[in-house]
């Protein structure tokens, strides 16, 4: 019986968000937190827009180094937890992760606690789409690897967004080719256009393609703002396309 106090609160808080983006992938590591990482610099940044990232990824939560605010405490308010803030840029963020006391500490959640979003098209995902019964995102941008392994599990997610009625928005295909460190050259790593075909089977758009860029990789890893360091670079590029088609 009763209302549920928790999805009043989910809906009146998410209710306030203009546009929710659900950022997917069928397995890990094909760069799910990446994307999420740089299309948040990217809406940031081109369309001035006020963003925050939730980082739903119990098995492997790396978004709060990404962002520069790993092993920051989460604050508890009369309002609920306060989420942390980027030094580049503004974003605020909320990680699974910075709930742990040390990033030494894998996470365990069994039974109902489980509630949060590893990859693949779990439970998890189902609550989460559940919670958001009232506040729909916009839709999902699944990212993906041109590789038949990323893509067969891909298939499987855009038929849990279907059964789930979640908008596809649209896929982003990740290590599409390899920049060359000295003359910026992107190579083809993965011959054939099977995320496009994948993409058109299924009548729905490839948002952008981004190589594995070693620029990328680094700023990554050192905390360095890639829009700021490498504008012109083609990942930069496409984020800022992506970017523009996801908010106008
Ligand atoms: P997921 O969130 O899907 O598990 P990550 O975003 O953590 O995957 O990416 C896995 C690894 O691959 C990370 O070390 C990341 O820096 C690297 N990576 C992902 N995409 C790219 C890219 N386009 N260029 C360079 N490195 C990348």
């Amino acid at each position: 019986g009763g209302p549920d106090p928790d999805q009043e609160i989910i809906d009146v808080r998410m209710g306030a968000i203009k546009h929710k983006i659900l950022i997917l992938s069928g397995k890990g590591g094909v760069g799910k937190s990446t994307v999420a990482y740089l299309l948040s610099l990217a809406l940031a940044k081109c369309q001035s827009s006020k963003v925050g990232v939730v980082d739903l990824d119990i098995c492997g939560p790396s978004i709060p180094k990404l962002l520069g605010v790993e092993n920051q405490p989460i604050i508890q308010t009369p309002y609920g937890w306060k989420p942390l803030v980027s030094p580049n840029g503004d974003i605020k963020v909320m990680s699974v992760a910075s709930l742990l006391d040390s990033d030494k500490t894998s996470v365990i959640f069994r039974g109902p606690r489980k509630t949060d979003t590893p990859p693949g098209t779990s439970d998890e995902h189902m609550s989460i789409v559940k919670l958001l019964k009232n506040a729909k995102p916009d839709g999902a941008v699944l990212v993906t690897t041109p590789q038949e392994v990323a893509m067969a599990t891909m298939r499987k997610e855009l038929s849990f967004c279907k059964k789930m009625g979640v908008t596809v928005l649209g896929l982003v295909e990740n290590m599409s080719g390899l920049v060359c460190p000295c003359c910026k050259e992107t190579t083809e790593i993965f011959p054939g256009s099977g995320v496009a075909s994948l993409a058109e089977s299924y009548g729905v758009p490839v948002l952008g393609s981004i190589p594995m860029d070693p620029m990328i990789t680094e700023c990554c890893e050192s905390g360095r703002d890639p829009m700021e360091n490498y504008p012109e670079s083609p990942t930069v590029q496409s984020m800022m396309g992506i970017s523009n088609h996801l908010i106008s």
